[in-house]
């Protein structure tokens, strides 16, 4: 995928992206191959496709080294004024594949979850940790062995589960009818919350299980967001979970899943009884969550109609527009109350498909 070409432009003007370019003006590169089109920097091999780096592996969306390299190359342009101005107009909100965020009050009513996974591929979850926080009090703590589908366990060593642990334990799809109550319609914390989701999609669609309809929001970069106020982190220094507990004084048994999900849930109910006015980034699993979020006005018009150029752009295909289309429509039929709201979404819809269909 060409990130630069042309038809880009709605992927580099969203806050995050924004926040890269803003980045990649203090980075330099070793060397630049002006007819490859690549650069070096350290153990960094960066092209206008791909970057070694860890945040590409994970987002699959341009990182500092990409727009660095395509500003070497004349390709796309970077102006700290210009980027500023942008970010100071730009909403807060990101996609992770399918979803939409938007800052709201820290949730006082939320599961924060944990997974550990057998080895690197991210449908090899072995176990989840689960705590339930009503009203910001623990309520509930569950822990669920898995019987990943691979043998293999290459972080043993980290966790200290082993085949053997979980040989006869539930599969994912087994054990999902105990746990979908945990994340179907519920707020979900997670420490990270990009790593934990990526693990649990990719698991659902190993076993063809339906995504469930949730909100969430990471509580790694609550904590962050705080640590920086309070000028107790540098800037875009990224602790792990272990050393936020300590910072919180919070006992800890780093990955186990469930003491995780526990030191995740008592973090953010410390950020929320304290600090009850600071934003938190609320994400949506589905076009049906947006959709409903759509009509609780929880979400505002221009983020929606944001998302929909978004999720064209990101090579989902019409069928998907149309879709998410309809789940506004249902929810207008059941709810009622926002018939001219939708009316706009379906102009606008059209508008955007008929011209991307010129292309
Ligand atoms: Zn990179």
């Amino acid at each position: 995928m060409n990130f630069f070409s042309a038809d880009k432009k709605y992927l580099h003007a969203q806050y995050e992206q924004l926040q890269r370019q803003k980045l990649a003006l203090n980075f330099k590169f070793d060397s630049i191959d002006f007819d490859k089109q690549t650069g070096k920097a350290d153990k960094l091999r960066v092209s206008l496709e791909r970057c070694t780096c860890r945040e590409f592996w994970q987002r699959h969306k341009p990182c500092k080294h990409m727009y660095r390299l395509a500003f070497e190359l004349e390709l796309f342009n970077l102006d700290a004024e210009k980027i500023d101005a942008a970010l100071k107009i730009t909403p807060r909100h990101n996609l992770y594949g399918c979803e939409l965020s938007i800052s709201s009050p820290p949730p006082k009513n939320f599961v924060a979850i944990d997974f550990e996974n057998a080895n690197r591929s991210n449908d090899s979850i072995c176990q989840v940790g689960l705590v339930v926080v009503k009203n910001n009090r623990v309520t509930e703590k569950k822990s669920f062995l898995i019987r990943p589908p691979y043998k293999k366990f290459t972080a043993t060593e980290i966790h200290g589960i082993k085949f053997d642990d979980v040989k006869n334990k539930p599969n994912f799809k087994s054990a999902w009818s105990k746990l979908i109550k945990y994340f179907h319609e519920q707020t979900i914390a997670a420490y990270s919350l990009p790593h934990d989701l990526k693990y649990l999609f990719a698991t659902l669609d190993r076993y063809k299980l339906p995504r469930p309809k949730f909100t969430a929001f990471d509580v790694q970069k609550n904590a962050h967001d705080y640590l920086k106020k309070i000028s107790a982190l540098e800037d875009n220094k990224r602790l792990p979970l272990s050393a936020i507990a300590e910072k919180f004084g919070l006992t800890h048994n780093a990955h186990d899943a469930l003491s995780d999900a526990l030191v995740t849930a008592q973090i953010q109910i410390h950020l929320s009884k304290n600090f009850p006015k600071e934003n938190t980034t609320i994400y949506y699993s589905t076009a049906a969550a947006v959709a409903e979020g759509f009509v609780k006005d929880e979400i505002p018009w221009e983020i929606v109609i944001d998302y929909c150029k978004r999720l064209y752009e990101e090579d989902k295909t019409l069928l998907d527009y149309v879709r998410f289309l309809r789940k506004i429509n249902q929810a207008e039929s059941k709810r009622g109350i926002f018939g001219e709201k939708s009316d706009r979404l379906e102009r606008t819809l059209k508008k955007i498909t008929s011209s991307a269909n010129r292309k």
